[in-house]
């Protein structure tokens, strides 16, 4: 089915659909600021009169955004009054309705957002990183090892080399002491030659972190994400001016606004974006240009999400030459992937699907089953 312009101006959204979509992980996920038992998420599903239809999924992860499975769904009702009629194709227009009205909800925007560019590449008849001018078919992904002792976290990252990743995220930002220890069992364990990243998750106080960093600089990290707490732009600029290891805000950038605040601080060295902070891929985009034009390096990282919101984030990595890394690996600590298409991911490596728009959807069984709102 192809669309001409005057086709695409017609189209209207006919209904939204909203799904409890809870996916059971195999251990439970614990980062410096809380502990995750399972990624309860919602999925949206957009109806239009054109036969078109979008999925988009929401994956709050209350200890970062303050959102929760609840006020999601919340969100999604509201969300339900408002949008019937409009043109899912008109992202930026609606953005602006939807953005303002639920801005607490990155996550349930961001679900929206990926269900309206879903519908604008099916229109287009192309996957969305081509329709965005993307070239790249796949890229390096990371791989996390979340907080636990030196040896356990040791032995995953072993896993991780084994089973072909060469750049592993590693959680700290519990102890200073225990930290050091969990960076030098790592590096002992998997030698030289795989890329250490790692996340502090605003757990540090600027203090501890720099002499942490200091510290740490002989392990060969590539960088620390988010060492302090993401209110303190001044701390973060802080440990960044005597750091060796290059620092990147995450939790302290949310948006588009954000990352411009951070760039005119000078207060690090790179940004992680991610959907579920962006509230939409529309400003996951608006960010790494923003930061291309400052001659700033990005990542694109994850909460918990499936392989769903996941290739959403992939075909954004594809588009942008200043996004240097990605870690999306969040569905791989899951116990169920009921992702049909969708993002390739083995080896270290993502690759991208051809299909048109996401290129990504639920297995219809599954889907079935899910209880509806
Ligand atoms: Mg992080």
């Amino acid at each position: 089915m192809s669309f001409t312009s005057a086709d695409a101006a017609k189209i209207k959204i006919t209904a939204v659909d909203v799904f409890v979509y809870d996916l059971p992980l195999q251990q439970p996920f614990r980062i410096a600021i809380g502990t995750m038992e399972a990624a309860n998420d919602v999925l949206i599903r957009l109806r239009t009169d054109a036969g078109l239809t979008g999925l988009g999924e929401a994956c709050p992860f209350p200890p970062i955004t303050g959102e929760t499975q609840a006020t999601n769904i919340a969100a999604a009702k509201a969300l339900r009054e408002i949008v019937p009629g409009r043109n899912p194709l008109e992202v930026e227009s609606l953005l602006r309705t939807y953005g303002a009205l639920l801005h607490s909800n990155p996550s349930l925007t961001a679900a929206f957002d990926t269900a309206c560019h879903d519908i604008l590449g099916q229109a287009a008849g192309l996957p969305l990183y081509r329709l965005w001018g993307g070239d790249r078919t796949s890229f390096e992904t990371d791989i996390t090892a979340d907080l636990d002792t030196p040896a356990a976290m040791a032995e995953r990252a072993a896993g991780f080399v084994a089973a072909g990743f060469s750049m592993i995220k590693i959680k700290v930002g519990q102890g200073r002491e225990a930290d050091l220890e969990r960076l030098r069992a790592i590096r002992d364990t998997v030698g030289a030659g795989i890329r250490l990243q790692i996340d502090a998750n605003q757990g540090w106080s600027p203090s501890t972190a720099k002499d942490t960093l200091k510290k740490m600089e002989r392990f060969d990290v590539l960088f620390c994400e988010q060492p302090v707490l993401a209110s303190d732009i001044d701390g973060l600029r802080d440990v960044r001016r005597t750091s060796p290891i290059p620092v990147m805000a995450d939790e302290a950038v949310y948006g588009p606004a954000d990352a411009v605040r951070l760039i005119k601080a000078e207060a690090c060295d790179s940004l992680n974006i991610k959907l579920m902070k962006a509230g939409s891929l529309t400003a996951m985009r608006k960010i790494a240009h923003a930061a291309e034009a400052a001659n700033m390096p990005c990542m694109v990282g994850c909460m918990l999400e499936s392989r769903l919101a996941l290739t959403a984030a992939a075909h954004v990595v594809a588009s942008h030459r200043n996004i240097l890394w990605a870690d999306l690996d969040g569905h791989s600590s899951h116990r169920i992937d009921p992702v049909i298409g969708g993002m390739g991911f083995g080896r270290g490596r993502v690759t991208l699907p051809e299909g048109p728009g996401l290129g990504a959807s639920i297995d219809p069984a599954f889907l079935e089953k899910l209880p509806r709102v």
